[in-house]
């Protein structure tokens, strides 16, 4: 396959081929598609509708060396012009974004699943780092000091590290590769993707639309696959930094593997969010805010709302009035506009995700809501919302990240007990508090041991000006994503000392240079 161009209706990513009768999605190198050389291949599935759509090459190593060189290649030209001419090209992707929502709003519910209301909602946040990095003028300014000493100036240069890559998850398919590149891309560097694999083909239009921008073809490369093209890049001598998005084993691999190699690296991991509601609560607004946040994008969300903490006298009304809310849900597929939750993203995570009610009633949680018991006339991946109640730290219900529409509630007595088991959870990625006293949410937000904390908001995602990340299992490494921390973590910085003395003035001096 030679110029392959556009899985997605357009131009440069769509494929004249076919895989097992399926369009190719091909990988793109150097501004090209180019439709795999490895026998090893992946199938994208339409969720609502449980069959494939498109075939999608695993790269081996040699097809990450070709992405890799074509950065390399790229790099240094990119890194070389001028912050006005990077500027442009920002905002002119910004604008490309901004009339094409609908159709990457389109893709991702495609092969993610998503309803189309959340689908646009991603592509809007996404554009936001955009936006964020197209202030690289301001982001990219060094520190300077005039006669730091006797006619000795010090300049700090902000400059590129080179050639990132970035390793993304299925469930943010266009905002997570957004949160990495646009400020990568922004700062100079040539960038590598490695999408998730379920759900590609934004990732291309995304690559594409860059492209048209006016990215020089090789500053973005977009290459799929699985472990072995991810072990690739993390050993690549290539590669100077590794940002990575998705689940805590994984995570942990990418931060030991690619810092052994010498890399500077980011590696956010999995979650298990809690939400504490106390007993002066909003009752409604607590419930609200309890069954979008758990059962939004069928709670396939690291910022998911995964366990409520009913503390005191609120958990029966408040268990009553989730349930209640869950009875009025719209399930459907999510081109449909009346769904509220679409499917999940393969069957098998489906099945995985309905096992974890059969293991909540046998650690003796009680099943409220069975979401199993719903049926649905698509064939696709869907499974209704569960309940689970008097969930305890104990049960594997309480501590495995489960990842789809099972919320589960565990009662405490009192504040402080919310927050010892909220402290001693293995994650730290988001949590959330409901409550009308201000001083009990003020001394929440200080103490507790999480990256991300909501006072009234269940999905506390910082804006593009901010920083995202969590803490303890939930993040790897030394540095937040996006907003400044993503621009410190792109660039280095490199301090010059000058003096422009008199030739006269020259003399030998065998001693430690002094500043006064
Ligand atoms: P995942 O860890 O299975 O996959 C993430 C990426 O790693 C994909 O590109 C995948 O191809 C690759 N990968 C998978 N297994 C690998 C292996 N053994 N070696 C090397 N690479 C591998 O995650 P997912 O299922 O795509 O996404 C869901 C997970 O991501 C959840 O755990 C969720 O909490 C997490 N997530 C975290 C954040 C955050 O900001 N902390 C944001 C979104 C998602």
């Amino acid at each position: 396959m030679s110029q392959v161009l556009s899985a997605t209706g357009s131009s440069h990513t769509e494929v004249a081929a076919t895989h097992d009768g399926l369009p190719v999605i091909p990988h793109f190198i150097a501004g090209e598609g180019s439709g795999g050389t490895s026998d090893r291949w992946g199938t994208v599935f339409n969720p609502a509708v449980g069959i494939p759509v498109a075939a999608v090459p695993f790269a081996d190593a040699d097809e990450v060396d070709r992405a890799v060189a074509a950065a390399r290649a790229a790099q240094s030209a990119w890194g070389g012009v001028s912050i006005s001419h990077r500027t442009e090209v920002l905002f002119t992707f910004r604008h490309l974004l901004d009339i094409h929502r609908e159709d990457l709003a389109g893709l991702v519910t495609r092969e993610h699943g998503k309803v189309r209301s959340d689908a646009m909602g991603e592509v809007a946040r996404a554009i936001e780092h955009v936006e964020f990095a197209c202030g690289l003028g301001q982001l990219l300014k060094g520190g300077h000091s005039l006669d730091a000493s006797g006619g000795v100036d010090v300049h700090e240069l902000r400059q590129p590290l080179g050639v990132v890559a970035g390793i993304t998850p299925f469930n943010f398919p266009i905002m997570v590769p957004l949160w990495m590149l646009a400020n990568a891309v922004a700062c100079g560097n040539a960038f590598v993707l490695k999408p998730s694999e379920k759900d590609p083909s934004v990732s291309m239009r995304v690559a594409e639309l860059f492209l048209k921008a006016g990215l020089p073809p090789g500053v973005l490369n977009v290459i799929h696959g699985d472990r072995v093209a991810v072990d690739r890049i993390l050993e690549h001598p290539g590669i100077d930094a590794v940002s990575f998005v998705g689940s805590t084993p994984v995570a942990r691999h990418i931060y030991q593997q690619a810092a052994l190699h010498d890399k500077r690296v980011q590696a956010l991991g999995g979650a298990k969010n809690h939400m504490v509601v106390l007993p002066d609560a909003e009752l409604s607004l607590a419930a609200d805010a309890a069954v979008s946040a758990a059962y939004g994008s069928a709670g396939e969300r690291c910022m998911a709302i995964a366990l409520v903490v009913a503390v005191g006298a609120i958990a029966d009304p408040l268990v009553a009035a989730i349930k209640e809310r869950i009875g009025r849900l719209r399930i459907g597929p999510g081109s449909d506009p009346d769904s509220e939750m679409g499917p999940l993203v393969t069957r098998d995570h489906r099945e995985r995700v309905a096992g974890y009610i059969d293991i909540g009633r046998e650690e003796g949680a009680t099943v409220v809501v069975d979401g199993r018991q719903q049926r649905f006339a698509e064939p696709g991946f869907f499974l209704g919302v569960s309940l689970l109640d008097n969930v305890t730290p104990q049960m594997r219900v309480y501590q495995d990240e489960i990842f789809g529409p099972v919320l589960g509630v565990v009662r405490v007595r009192t504040f402080k007990d919310a927050l010892e088991l909220v402290n001693r959870s293995q994650y730290g990625n988001g949590t959330a508090i409901f409550t009308r006293d201000g001083g009990l949410a003020r001394r929440y937000q200080r103490e507790v041991q999480v990256g991300m904390v909501g006072v009234n908001v269940p999905i506390p995602v910082p804006v593009a000006y901010y920083s995202f990340g969590g803490w303890k299992a939930s993040m790897f490494g030394d540095s937040h994503m996006y907003g400044p921390a993503g621009v410190n973590f792109y660039t280095r910085t490199k301090v010059v000392t000058s003096r422009w003395p008199e030739p006269q003035t020259s003399e030998l001096d065998l001693g430690f240079p002094q500043t006064r």
